[in-house]
């Protein structure tokens, strides 16, 4: 079997690391070391939409990148943004060897109803990847966003499929995936971007389950479907907070074996800062890079472009 890798979320959170100032940077990095243990291909680093984490960001991407030595890819929004701000974050990472950009539209910043195309050259995740690829032309490795079951945005799941592929051919190296629960949905997303000649690599979002209250948050606010069984158990659990915690861990370890045996290598797992059950499922996925000689991390300096299939 060729190697498999795994990738970790380094989220902000929609603002400064959880602590004060110093310490809270002090506890994300020492999080990022033990990710970096974990031997992934490389981390995220979100962006506040509009900008609004964009120095927390840049700090945290340059830290992981240059004081940890992880491969780190920054996430990148375009509305509600001036195109400013847009190049003075890819200038920095250009000069400070990040090599890997996930481009997105954004969502409206909190507070706000609908985004807004603050520059009119960028309304879409498209049109940040064709200015990336204009400005420096294979520089970045560039990654974009997809939709297992539509973007919530856009009804016609035909449209949203022509629209993914117009990320990848303006440039796009692969796809990240929104979080699912339904396999049978990212692996017939799969099969259809492939019928329209996206061939790039398409990797599954994988969010373990942390807490009731988080998972509930997150499937509704991503309009994400939950396979009844899921839900109906997940009911029945949710006073007690271990038992939540040892299912979903279940859970995840199931969907993502049902995952590799249909050929999926690598997985792109929306960490949370959360290291410790992350671990646990890579342990028994026997995906951890100390323990499994099968497993190999891209060179720290290389831009990143992973391999999956189907
Ligand atoms: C893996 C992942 C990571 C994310 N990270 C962040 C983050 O760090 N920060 C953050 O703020 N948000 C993040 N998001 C959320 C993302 O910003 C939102 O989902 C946003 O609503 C869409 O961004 P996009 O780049 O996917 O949009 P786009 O690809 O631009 O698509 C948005 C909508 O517009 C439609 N569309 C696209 N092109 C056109 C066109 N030419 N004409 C008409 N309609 C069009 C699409 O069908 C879709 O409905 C992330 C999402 C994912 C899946």
């Amino acid at each position: 079997m060729p190697p498999s890798s795994v990738e970790c979320e380094g989220l902000p959170q929609g603002g400064p690391p959880r602590g004060r100032g110093d310490q809270g940077k002090i506890n994300l990095l020492n999080r990022f070391e033990r990710m970096k243990a974990l031997g992934p291909s490389f981390i995220d680093i979100t962006w506040g939409a509009g900008g609004s984490t964009s120095a927390t960001t840049l700090e945290l991407t340059l830290a992981a990148q240059k004081e940890i030595g992880l491969n780190t890819c920054m996430h990148l929004t375009c509305t509600n943004m001036d195109r400013e701000q847009i190049d003075h974050a890819l200038e920095t990472c250009h000069a400070n060897g990040v090599q890997n950009i996930l481009a997105l539209r954004g969502d409206p910043p909190q507070g706000q109803e609908r985004w807004v195309a603050t520059d009119c050259n960028f309304s879409y995740g498209s049109d940040l990847v064709k200015y990336i690829r204009q400005k420096y032309g294979d520089h970045f490795c560039i990654a974009v966003a997809g939709y297992p079951e539509g973007h919530q945005d856009n009804e016609c799941k035909e449209s949203d499929l022509q629209h993914l592929k117009s990320k990848v051919d303006a440039g796009a190296d692969f796809i990240v995936t929104q979080l699912f629960y339904d396999v049978e949905e990212y692996l017939r997303f799969v099969a259809r971007c492939r019928a329209i000649g996206i061939t790039c690599p398409i990797l599954p979002g994988i969010m373990p389950i942390y807490t009731h209250a988080g998972w509930t948050r997150m499937t509704t606010m991503c309009k994400v479907a939950v396979p009844p069984a899921m839900a109906a158990r997940m009911e029945e659990l949710k006073d007690s907070p271990e038992e939540v915690l040892a299912y979903g861990e279940d859970f995840i370890v199931q969907m993502m074996t049902q995952l590799q045996e249909a050929g999926v290598k690598q997985f792109h797992i929306y960490t949370l800062n959360q290291d410790a059950l992350v671990t646990r499922i890579l342990r028994r996925l026997d995906l951890l890079q100390e323990e499994s000689p099968k497993s190999a991390s891209l060179p720290s300096t290389a831009p990143t472009s992973p391999s999956n299939s189907p």
